[in-house]
């Protein structure tokens, strides 16, 4: 078996042993199965070839100091497909199904959960589509949910390093009653040239404003958007945002550091008002932010060249959970064994 270099790794695609898989066919979930390809062999009419329907999720698993391996909060995120899969009429995969796969392919890929020291982890990417043939605008009658893993290394390389975000206001990344509050690829697809166009500028990602009045933040590509000012830890209440875990825990620690919580429409301007924003999700946990720059107003706010103290305490908080350190006193992780 060759060696994993865990320090080399970054958040890219990599081979790991088995994936696991099962089909929805005649109105029922099949068996789990383990397979070791990477292929698919599915219909060319396919729903989520043609028509979108394809929802994802991605979590992670944590070697421990204690050497157990904990997975972060795998029920919110079963939950969670539950509703992307409605919210495009696919079928829905029962939690418990959900969570066997996770650590089924947690398990059998455990060679590939890095080490504590690496600061790495093990990223599962579960997957729902349709496969089912159909040429007409209509559900799938048949479905596919599987899970692969691949360990990828810690977000911050060089240290928790803020970025640049950047608004434009020619793009939008969901409708307003669309599918922003589902974790479907037509969201990603939505995004893809305005994210590469901030790149090009080099900024992170972009901050998406509401796409109906342009007036509130709505959240940043992958990641769900954070303020905070004084005691406080306020995120936007859209109905455009996808509902992030990661944020949900932030403003339940922030509860427990006895700050207030706010979830609320955030007006653009207000980012003048903030001490420190972020951005949240699992791949980071929290992204500290320096600047947005508001490319249509050719104006910036500016937050420093240093991770806020709260942003840094929520982080530490957080990564601490998850890598059994700090107490889980809400009862997040599941030890895989
Ligand atoms: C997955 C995702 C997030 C982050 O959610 P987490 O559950 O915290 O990983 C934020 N925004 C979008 C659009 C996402 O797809």
């Amino acid at each position: 078996m060759e060696s994993i270099d865990w320090k080399s790794l970054g958040f890219g695609y990599s081979k790991t042993d088995y994936n696991v898989r099962s089909w929805f066919r005649n109105g029922a979930w099949g068996e789990l199965e383990v397979s070791d390809s990477e292929m698919l062999n599915i219909h060319m009419a396919a729903t989520s070839l043609h028509y979108g329907q394809e929802a994802f999720e991605g979590l992670k698993a944590f070697r421990g100091k204690d050497g157990k391996i904990r997975v972060f909060r795998m029920i919110e995120n079963a939950k969670r497909m539950r509703h992307s899969a409605r919210g495009i009429m696919m079928a829905e995969v029962p939690d418990s199904l959900f969570t066997e796969a996770v650590k089924k392919a947690v398990l059998l890929n455990e060679r590939f959960v890095p080490p504590y020291e690496s600061g790495a982890s093990l990223y599962i990417r579960p997957l729902l589509i349709g496969t089912g043939a159909q040429i007409g605008v209509k559900p799938a009658d048949e479905y596919l949910f599987m899970i692969f893993v691949m360990p990828v290394g810690p977000y911050f390389k060089e240290g928790f390093k803020p970025t640049d975000l950047v608004i434009y206001r020619e793009y939008d990344r969901a409708a307003p009653l669309g599918t922003g509050t589902f974790k479907v690829g037509g969201n990603y697809a939505a995004s893809l040239v305005s994210g590469h166009k901030a790149h090009e500028n080099g900024f992170s990602a972009v901050l998406y404003l509401d796409a109906k009045e342009k007036k509130y933040l709505d959240e940043c590509g992958p990641a769900n958007f954070f303020g905070i000012k004084q005691n406080k830890y306020v995120t936007p209440k859209s109905t455009s945002i996808l509902p992030s875990i990661t944020n949900m825990s932030l403003r339940q620690l922030a509860k427990d550091m006895g700050m207030e919580v706010e979830e609320r429409p955030i007006p653009a301007e207000e980012l003048a008002e903030f001490d420190e924003i972020g951005a949240c999700g699992t791949a980071a946990v929290i992204s500290p932010i320096k600047r947005v720059f508001d490319a249509d107003l050719n104006k910036e706010y500016i937050y420093g060249n240093e991770p806020g103290k709260i942003s840094v305490k929520l982080y530490e908080k957080l990564r601490g959970i998850q890598y059994g350190t700090e107490e889980d006193i809400h009862g997040w992780t599941d030890i895989i064994e």
